[in-house]
C-alpha cells in the first residue's frame, strides 16, 4: 500500500530515493488484479525516477519528489500509447505530453502508467473500455464507477497515491465516491486541457484522485495555472496547500454550509444517514448549516446530455481512419474508409452519443435542443450564484447509491446516466467540486460526500474538505 504523496515527497526530498519508491509502485501496478491499470511504464518510470534523484541531489526541493502517479488513458503522455480506451485509437502513440503531465514531471512526480476508463470518458461504470472493466477494490463484483474508474480503483487499492482523471459530468467524483477515495474537479479552466482527448469541451476538466484532500491540494498546486496552449485556462492565483493543514477542523468555524432538500429525495437511506451525520458534526464544529435551493438542478441531467453529446459528436468527427489510429481494411472508397473505420472501431455507447449529438445540433433541431439546453445551463449558473450569496460551500451526497454490480446498468443507459445526477451541475456551472470518502454502508461499500464551491474558490473547497475529513477520523 502506497504512502501519501506528502510523505513520499518529504522522504525523497530528505534523502530517500525516488527509484525505490517508483520500483515498489511499479510492482504494485504489475500485480493489479482489478483492471485499473492499462499500461505500465516500467523502463521510462525508472529513468524518470533517476532524474528526480539527480535533481534532489543537486539541491532542488520538489513538491512531488518521487511521487508515483498514474494517468487516465485520455491524457496524452509523450511517446506512450494513449487510447482513451477506444479501439479507434489502438496503438496511437502521443507525440507530446499534456500540460498537466508536463507539470507533474516538473514538480518531481514520476508517471508509472495509464489507467482504465470508459471509452472516450463516456460512461459511469468503467465497463465500456476496450480493455475490459475495472473492478471495485472494495467489492470485486461491483463497478469502480466511471469514467475515471481505473484512476479511482488504483488509488483505492494503494498502487499509487495520486492519479489524474478527467471530469465532464462527474467522472472524477463518482468513481472516487464508489471506491472510497478523494476526487477533485477543479474550476473550469483551472487546469489546462491541452493534451486531454476532448469529449465535451465546455465541460471537461482534469483533476486529481487521491487518498485525502491534502494530497489533492498538493497535486492541484502542481498542475493548475494558465497555459498559452489552452485559451480557456485561467491564471493560478491561489495557494491551495495553505488551507488549514494544522488544525483542519478549526477551519470549519463560521463556514456557511448550504444543503438543499432535493438531495434527500431518492437517496439510499445509508447515504442520507451519512449526510445527516456530517451536517451534525459540522454544526458541532462551529459551521452554520443553511438551507438553499437550486430550482433548475432537476434539469441538469437532461441539459447535460444535450450539450455533452453535441460537443462529443463534433469533437469525435476527427477520428476518420486517416489522422489517428488504424483504418478499416475493407473500404473501397474514401467515404467507406471513414464510415467503416468508425463503425468497426467505436463502441456502442460512443455511437449512441455521436448519433444523439448530431441530432441535437442538426439544422431543424438546434434551437429546440442545443440552444434550449444552453439557456437552461444559464439558469442553473444563476441558481448557483444566488445560492453562494447565502453559503460558502454546498454539501450533498456524491451519488444517490453506492457502487452497483458489474453489468447491472449496461443495458439501461438512462439508469446509468442518472448515477451522475448530483455531480453534473458543477460541470454545467464550471465550479470546483470534490468527493470526500465519508464511511461505508452496511455492506462496507464506500460512501462519498460532495462539496461544491464558487468558481476559483478551490482554497475554500479544500479547507472545507480537510475540515470534514478531520471530523471523520
Ligand atoms: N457519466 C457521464 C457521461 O457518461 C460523465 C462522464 C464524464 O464526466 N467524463 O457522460
Amino acid at each position: 500500500m502506497s504512502r501519501s504523496a506528502r510523505s513520499i515527497a518529504a522522504a525523497v526530498n530528505g534523502g530517500a530515493t525516488a527509484v525505490e519508491e517508483v520500483a515498489a509502485a511499479l510492482d504494485r501496478a504489475r500485480a493489479d488484479d482489478t483492471g485499473a491499470v492499462v499500461r505500465v511504464d516500467a523502463d521510462s518510470a525508472i529513468d524518470e525516477a533517476r532524474t528526480v534523484d539527480a535533481r534532489v541531489a543537486a539541491g532542488e526541493t520538489l513538491p512531488l519528489a518521487g511521487v508515483p502517479v498514474l494517468i487516465k488513458d485520455n491524457i496524452c503522455c509523450r511517446e506512450r500509447t494513449t487510447t482513451a480506451c477506444s479501439r479507434i485509437l489502438e496503438g496511437f502513440v502521443s507525440p507530446y505530453d499534456a500540460t498537466a503531465v508536463e507539470r507533474l514531471r516538473t514538480a518531481g512526480a514520476v508517471i508509472i502508467g495509464a489507467t482504465n476508463m470508459d471509452e472516450f470518458a463516456m460512461g459511469s461504470s468503467c465497463e465500456t473500455s476496450c480493455y475490459g472493466p475495472t473492478r471495485n477494490p472494495a467489492a470485486p463484483d461491483r463497478v469502480a464507477g466511471g469514467s475515471s474508474g481505473g484512476s479511482a480503483a488504483a488509488v483505492a487499492a494503494g498502487i499509487a497515491p495520486l492519479a489524474l482523471g478527467s471530469d465532464t459530468g462527474g467522472s472524477i467524483r463518482q468513481p472516487a465516491a464508489f471506491c472510497g477515495t478523494c476526487g477533485l474537479k477543479p474550476t473550469y479552466g483551472r487546469v489546462s486541457r491541452y493534451g486531454l482527448i476532448a469529449f465535451g469541451s465546455s465541460l471537461d476538466q482534469i483533476g486529481p484522485l487521491s487518498r485525502d484532500p491534502a494530497d489533492a491540494a498538493l497535486c492541484l498546486a502542481a498542475i493548475a495555472g494558465v497555459d498559452p496552449r489552452d485559451s480557456s485556462s485561467v491564471p493560478h492565483a491561489l495557494d491551495f496547500t495553505a488551507a488549514a493543514d494544522e488544525d483542519a477542523a478549526a477551519g470549519l468555524r463560521g463556514l456557511r454550509i448550504g444543503v438543499f432538500p432535493s438531495h434527500r429525495e431518492g437517496v439510499e437511506p445509508a447515504i442520507a444517514a451519512r449526510l445527516a451525520a456530517a451536517c451534525a458534526a459540522l454544526g458541532d464544529a462551529g459551521a452554520e448549516i443553511v438551507e438553499i435551493d437550486l430550482p433548475h438542478e432537476r434539469y441538469a441531467v437532461a441539459c447535460y446530455y444535450v450539450i455533452a453529446t453535441g460537443e462529443a459528436a463534433s469533437n469525435l468527427s476527427r477520428y476518420d481512419g486517416v489522422h489517428y489510429g488504424p483504418r478499416s481494411e475493407s473500404a473501397a472508397t474514401l467515404d467507406e474508409l471513414y464510415s467503416r473505420t468508425r463503425d468497426e472501431r467505436f463502441g456502442t455507447e460512443v455511437k449512441r452519443r455521436i448519433l444523439t449529438g448530431t441530432y441535437v445540433l442538426s439544422a431543424g433541431y438546434f434551437d429546440a435542443y442545443y440552444l434550449q439546453a444552453q439557456r437552461v445551463r444559464n439558469l442553473l449558473c444563476r441558481d448557483y450564484a444566488t445560492a453562494f450569496t447565502r453559503c460558502d460551500v454546498i454539501l450533498g451526497p456524491t451519488t444517490p447509491a453506492p457502487a452497483f454490480r458489474l453489468g447491472e446498468k449496461l443495458d439501461d443507459p438512462l439508469q446509468m446516466y442518472l448515477s451522475d445526477v448530483f455531480t453534473i451541475g458543477a460541470n454545467l456551472a464550471g465550479i470546483p467540486a470534490l468527493s470526500l470518502p465519508w464511511g461505508t454502508d452496511a455492506d462496507d461499500l464506500p460512501i462519498g460526500l460532495h462539496l461544491q464551491a464558487p468558481q476559483l474558490a478551490e482554497d475554500r473547497l479544500l479547507r472545507a474538505a480537510k475540515g470534514l475529513s478531520a471530523l471523520a477520523s
